[in-house]
């Protein structure tokens, strides 16, 4: 079953609104098993909505059209809709019934503007708007489907969800999609397609999918099948193969893990305390850190290392030489690493500074990132160079300092 989404709106095309409807839709759908080929934004006129649906429904069984279903001159979805089917308009009476109870306290009663609202097209199933007035509707035309749902967002998912128990009927027996989320650090989207070339140039069930994160890739694994015992086993086949290939960049599973999440997980279960010290990143990562519920139990606190001078101090509080803190390089990250652990006595001392621009450091380009582990056991370092802006390099240095401290913690 293919669908298609057309938004209308002529803010939508100017760019004074963001489509999230469609992106809303376009997972919803497809998570329903629905595939999904095209997507339209069409402005507020007739003759174009027209030539929109024209398309639409020659490539697609579900065509969903959103916004434009309220009562102003320039909401002509419905109109429009009715017009290219060749069907009357007609007054749903639960609707109107539902309009005229908001305008009870009203001196005018129901405009016949605000009527529209109720309308909806002979021999389609209304959709009731809970949460608004304008009513969406389900039609069905030579096969092809027609879903009109309001525009703003709130509503519109208040009227799909209404619609969900006919949208189920018309896919073929419970197709069912479910999907595996898998986190990378330390590789790039393109190597990461790179090395599973082969898996996603032969995709056909499941499917693959990357995406680029800040500092990180997700691959997104989709079965389609009947079963859940069925998609268990192709979605873990899959996950399998690409862990022959790329399983030393993974960290985590899932849409929204993060890797503080998982450090801070980790650190729970070894019982095991951290402290932090931070150059470029200013305070990032201890930030990201407390907003992991119970981060309490393991992250101690820190020091932003901003100046040369903050440097020294906490080296010489320390009882760490001085002179490390003079030039960033490997010798400086590691001592601040150790000198954290060892004022606020905890088991992990993680360090990050870096060059956030504009001008070189001590010869360290822009981008520039030092990374230091300290465990009662060893101190280890790691340096690499973050070719973006400044945010972004604020934000790797976090990410993969947290990262180098869960493979030390790992090992
Ligand atoms: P209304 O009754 O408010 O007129 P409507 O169904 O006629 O609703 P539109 O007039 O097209 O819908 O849009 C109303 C508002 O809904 C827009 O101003 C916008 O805030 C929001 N909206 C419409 N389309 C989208 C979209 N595709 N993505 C996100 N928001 C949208
Ligand atoms: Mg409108």
């Amino acid at each position: 079953m293919k669908a298609e989404i057309i938004a209308v709106g002529t803010e939508i095309l100017l760019g004074q609104i963001v489509n999230t409807n469609a992106t809303y839709l376009s997972e919803f759908l497809s998570h329903l098993g629905f595939d999904l080929y095209h997507q339209q934004v069409v402005g507020d006129n007739e003759g174009r909505l027209l030539v929109s649906l024209e398309e639409a429904s020659k490539r697609a069984d579900l065509v969903v059209v959103c916004g434009g279903l309220g009562p102003t001159e320039d909401d002509l979805t419905k109109q429009t809709t009715a017009k290219f089917l060749g069907k009357e308009l007609m007054y749903d009476d639960e609707a109107m019934e539902r309009l005229e109870v908001f305008f009870q306290h009203s001196k005018r009663g129901v405009t016949e503007n605000n009527k529209r609202q109720a309308l909806t097209i002979e021999g389609s199933t209304t959709l009731q708007n809970p949460a608004g007035l304008a009513c969406g509707l389900l039609a069905e035309h030579k096969g092809v489907y027609y879903l009109l749902l309001p525009g703003p967002p709130r509503e519109m998912k208040a009227v799909a969800k209404e619609g969900l128990p006919l949208l189920k009927e018309l896919l073929p027996n419970d197709t069912r999609l479910d999907s595996t989320y898998l986190r990378f650090m330390g590789i790039g989207e393109s190597f990461l397609a790179e090395k599973l070339d082969d898996l996603i140039r032969h995709q056909t069930n499941p499917t693959l999918a990357t995406y680029a994160k800040s500092n990180e890739v997700m691959l997104r694994i989709t079965a389609k099948s009947t079963t859940e015992k069925e998609a268990q086993l192709a979605l873990d086949s899959m996950e399998q193969l690409v862990m022959d290939e790329v399983g030393e960049f993974f960290y985590g599973y899932g849409e929204e893990l993060t890797i503080e999440e998982v450090v801070v997980d980790l650190l729970k279960q070894e019982k095991a305390t951290l402290s932090v010290v931070e150059g470029v990143s200013g305070g990032l990562c201890q930030g990201r850190l407390t907003d992991i519920k119970g981060s309490s139990q393991v992250f101690k606190g820190g020091v932003v290392a901003y100046s040369l001078e903050t440097k020294r101090q906490l080296l010489e509080f320390a009882k760490e030489d001085q002179q490390a803190a003079e030039v960033l390089n490997q010798v400086q990250v590691e001592s601040l690493a150790k000198a954290i652990r060892q004022v606020m006595k905890t088991d992990y001392g993680l360090a990050m500074i870096g060059v956030g621009g504009p001008d070189k450091v001590d010869n360290k380009e822009v981008g520039s990132v030092l990374l230091s582990v300290s465990s009662k056991e060893r101190t280890i370092s790691h340096e690499l160079v973050i070719k973006r802006e400044r945010d972004y390099i604020k934000d790797g240095a976090v990410k993969h300092g947290l990262n180098l401290l869960r493979k030390e913690i790992m090992k």
